[in-house]
């Protein structure tokens, strides 16, 4: 077996076997099995022929040519990768044109996009809670997605978790603070497992009425709710609202990767002077910032793509219910149906993959109460023959009991 001379030398000056600090691993990894909880990676061969109702690939845009070709334009005219942070080499008129584009097409004074969606949500609540007066209260929807919780985490500010969609929850914890304590309210506007919709028109009513401001992580409403995908905000009447800031992914309708935060151009302006991950992480690769220009520009052309995914998620919600199973109303493209256990979940997603139809399946403990799903997305892009194989296929392999 050829060896590298780097590892050679290391054999060398190693010192002699000692017990494996890292063997809990195992352990763990172990018990999980036990328990029917254990996660691997699965490769995607780039030819599957399974049909994808599992991605959040809400339009079908990762794919679509003009989107491909924008990424590798701009991959050639401006490299693979951006090179450095936001403030040193990483802003390439290409990102100042997406932010510019991206805030007016969702309705907001500003923009700045960063690498991922999970590090805008981080980047969002702690900048927003970095008030010299002192941190205050953070209150966060009980089913906020992890990179919101982690943002939480992160800030100085002490959270409060409020009853899942409840503003009388929110008004409460607010009236709870101290007089003069700042605060700022944190919600998904759609949440990530059942694909229920926050209550944004009621929670920005309470925020408006204690003085406090509202983040919304707009992942899963961005290029689908609103008019022609302007988001969940757009939908709400909310977009540019004083006090009212947003956070989107460009990973899911949008078909790139990457995030952003939206609001009025000061606090735009508060993140790139003090959130850390916009100062000390590389900035959007050129090629995901070309790909998300290019499906905004198509959406800007062919508004009726957001519609499109809705209806398909109407449809499918409507016949999997009219079959007997437990599926939530969906309020974007997600469609969450109840399994009796982590096993039956994990069992009908392997029992639809066998026939071609991939799903996702979530299970314990990444879901907040316990109850296992299947999740299906809606794909607007799907034709009516391929969506009606798919709902076939999720009804005639349906756990009993499911
Ligand atoms: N917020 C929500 C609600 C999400 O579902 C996700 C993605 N799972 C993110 C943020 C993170 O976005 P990204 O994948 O771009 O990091």
């Amino acid at each position: 077996m050829p060896t590298d001379p780097a590892h050679d030398a290391a054999r060398h000056t190693a010192v002699p076997p000692f017990a494996d600090p890292f063997a809990w691993t195992a352990d763990v990894l172990r018990s999980r099995r036990t328990a029917g909880l254990l996660r691997t990676l699965t490769p995607r061969p780039a030819d599957s022929a399974l049909l994808d109702l599992a991605g959040n690939d809400y339009l079908g845009l990762s794919r679509h040519p003009e989107v491909t070709s924008a990424a590798a334009r701009a991959a050639r005219r401006w490299g693979a990768g951006a090179g450095g942070s936001r403030l040193v080499t990483g802003t390439t008129e290409l990102h100042a044109e997406l932010e510019a584009e991206l805030a007016g097409f969702c309705g907001f004074e500003a923009a700045l996009v960063l690498s991922s969606g999970y590090a805008a949500n981080l980047a969002a609540v702690t900048a927003c809670t970095a008030d010299p007066a002192g941190p205050g209260l953070l209150v966060s929807d009980a089913r906020n997605h992890a990179s919101l919780i982690d943002g939480c985490r992160l800030s100085r500010a002490r959270t409060a978790v409020a009853a899942h969609a409840d503003p009388e929850a929110v008004a409460k914890a607010l009236a709870a603070r101290a007089p003069g304590e700042s605060a700022l309210v944190v919600t998904d506007s759609v949440f990530s497992v059942d694909g229920d919709a926050a209550p944004l028109g009621a929670l920005a009513a309470v925020c408006a009425e204690a003085g406090a401001g509202l983040l919304v992580d707009d992942a899963h409403g961005l290029g689908v709710l609103g008019e022609g995908g302007r988001g969940a905000l757009c939908a709400a009447g909310l977009a540019g609202a004083q006090g009212t800031v947003a956070t989107v992914t460009l990973s899911k309708a949008l078909g790139s990767q990457g995030g952003a935060v939206l609001g009025p151009a000061h606090v735009i302006a508060h993140l790139v002077n003090s959130a850390r991950t916009v100062i000390f992480d590389t900035g959007l690769a050129p090629a995901a910032a070309g790909a998300a220009l290019g499906a905004l520009r198509l959406l800007r052309r062919e508004p009726e793509r957001a519609a499109r995914t809705r209806a398909v998620a109407a449809a499918v919600h409507g016949r999997l219910s009219a079959a007997g199973l437990d599926a939530t109303r969906p309020d974007a493209a997600v469609v969450a149906v109840r399994a009796p256990s982590a096993r039956a979940a994990l069992a009908w997603a392997a029992a639809l993959r066998a026939v071609g139809v991939q799903v996702g399946c979530f299970r314990p403990p990444s879901v907040p109460d316990g109850v296992s799903r299947l999740r299906l997305t809606a794909r607007g892009d799907l034709d009516g023959a391929a969506l009606a194989r798919a709902v076939d296929a999720v009804i005639a392999t349906a756990p009993s009991g499911g």
